[in-house]
């Protein structure tokens, strides 16, 4: 049921307009004009004939391998033609009118969602702060548009490296920042994942390769484990007359465990859902009887089971959860939900699609009004700059992204001080520490970072201790620690140089 499998994605950049359409004919239905689908990929290749990808490939390549992920969304046809023509009107001299002419209105309005505004009007951060505005107005009349724009970035990031460093972290911020909390927020969990993972090797290439190593043994472990568990299971299962549809390991992803590893001292013991056993029964009825059979089997963790079917998560997650101690004392989660829970889980409000309900995609209320709301942020603050901010904080309100001097990215909580980002850098950064500058403007040492500054620690290379007062005033616990740490320390060899003995 996994769409974005990772031998989809090596496809992509080899499959032709004739696979796309094999694609397509497998879910629309059979009087689509697919033909139409032909008509659009020549109309932008011609539109297109004289560009390349920096990867050197024609430029066509891009859309339709755009266009390909929007059809591992199931995505309907109007759709499928405006990610073939998405960057036609921007980057070629076709206009939107002709592809109105061509294409009808549906299209053309999709393709104008994710149109950026001219070069000429706007320009730097203005210009982007408009282009999102608009871009969320289209996605308030119809969300179509920001499936096409997942899937334009999707595409972008799996051929980033052709791309210059400093681009590649521009975009794998704006895609962490912006694009993966609007996926969550429209339940699509699989994009999501895929944007943060990608982004993510991107912005920190040494802690995602940290977190790589780090679950290696645990991994191939309790994946070996799993197989016994899941035997038992499958034959309880059976003697009690549930018919499971399916009863599969999945894997943590990265940037997932690698939030949950923050929160947990980096200490991968302490992450139970590394794997997690996926059941999925016909119906709710199945789902609670099957937890009811875990439970007789192996005993529950306290406090660890989760019932998201009679309380949905704010973005619609259904599924009920369970930890358990397993055969061998392994701590094992299992995930129970039906097949519509599921596709709601992987594809959000795109999993409507797959129903086949006539008319536009539903989106509830509360995520009509929380995009509604997006917009209005425009109305009261004026500067673009402000706007961005307010975005961010609506959309990504726990957690901000901070650059060093060279250009690397650092993560820190919400509310985090020039302090916490020293210690987050290096212990002695932190304990030397004297000064910072924000963006190149001496600032004081409490002041609460933004998401996108650029700080740079002030250090005393004789300075021995850092001050205490930064207790009350730093966010994160490892800088508390270290602060403690460097503090007891001193009090040690003072005491020990005071002391007659
Ligand atoms: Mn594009």
């Amino acid at each position: 049921m996994i769409f974005f499998n990772s031998s989809e994605k090596n496809q992509t950049t080899r499959m032709s307009i004739d696979d796309l359409i094999e694609k397509t004919k497998k879910y629309l239905p059979p009087d689509e004009d697919f033909t139409m689908l032909k008509l659009a990929y020549d109309f932008a290749a011609e539109a297109h004939a004289d560009q390349t990808r920096f990867s050197g490939e024609s430029y066509i390549s891009h859309p339709l391998a755009t266009t390909y992920n929007l059809a591992a969304m199931k995505a309907d046809m109007p759709t499928l033609l405006a990610g073939l023509l998405h960057d036609v009107p921007e980057d070629t001299a076709v206009s939107i009118q002709e592809i109105e002419k061509n294409f009808g209105k549906e299209v053309a309005k999709l393709v104008n969602g994710i149109t950026k505004l001219g070069r000429l009007k706007y320009r730097g951060i203005e210009r982007y702060a408009e282009n999102l505005r608009k871009m969320f107005i289209a996605m308030a009349k119809d969300i179509r548009v920001i499936f096409i724009k997942f899937a334009d970035r999707l595409h972008n990031l799996q051929t980033i490296q052709y791309l210059p460093a400093e681009k590649q972290k521009r975009i794998a911020l704006e895609t962490l920042e912006i694009y993966a909390p609007i996926a969550d927020r429209l339940g699509m969990g699989e994009i999501k994942h895929q944007l943060e993972d990608l982004s993510f090797a991107i912005l920190q290439p040494a802690e995602y390769n940290w977190v790589l190593s780090l679950r290696q043994e645990p991994l191939s472990r309790q994946t070996k484990n799993l197989s016994k568990i899941k035997k038992i299971l499958e034959e309880n299962l059976q003697k009690e007359g549930i018919n499971f549809i399916s009863l599969h390991g999945r894997t943590k992803r990265i940037y997932s465990l690698y939030r949950k590893l923050l929160q947990k001292d980096r200490d991968i013991n302490r992450i139970y859902d590394l794997i997690a056993l996926r059941i999925i029964v016909p119906n709710i009825q199945s789902c609670y009887t099957t937890i009811g059979i875990i439970h007789s089997i192996w005993p529950p963790l306290k406090g660890r089971i989760k019932d998201y079917i009679a309380t949905p998560k704010p973005n619609g997650y259904q599924s009920i959860h369970t930890t358990v101690f397993a055969t061998e004392g392994q701590i094992v989660e299992f995930q129970v939900r039906t097949p519509e829970m599921h596709d709601q889980a992987e594809y959000g409000i795109a999993a409507h699609w797959h129903y086949k309900e006539k008319g536009a995609i539903k989106l509830t209320e509360k995520q009509q009004k929380w995009i509604k709301e997006l917009i209005n942020i425009q109305k009261k603050v004026k500067d673009s700059e402000q706007y961005l901010q307010q975005i961010k904080l609506d959309i990504f309100s726990d957690r901000i992204f901070i650059f060093t001097p060279k250009g690397d990215v650092i993560e820190l909580p919400e509310g985090a001080t020039p302090i916490d980002f020293a210690y987050h850098v290096h212990s002695e950064l932190g304990n030397k520490c004297i000064g910072a500058k924000i963006n190149e403007q001496i600032a004081a040492l409490d002041t609460k970072l933004r998401s996108g500054d650029m700080v740079e620690i002030m250090i005393d290379k004789n300075r021995k201790k850092p001050n205490e007062d930064w207790l009350k005033i730093v966010k994160t616990k490892s800088a508390k620690d270290h602060i403690r740490q460097a503090l007891n320390k001193d009090l040690q060899s003072r005491w020990r140089l005071k002391s007659p003995f």
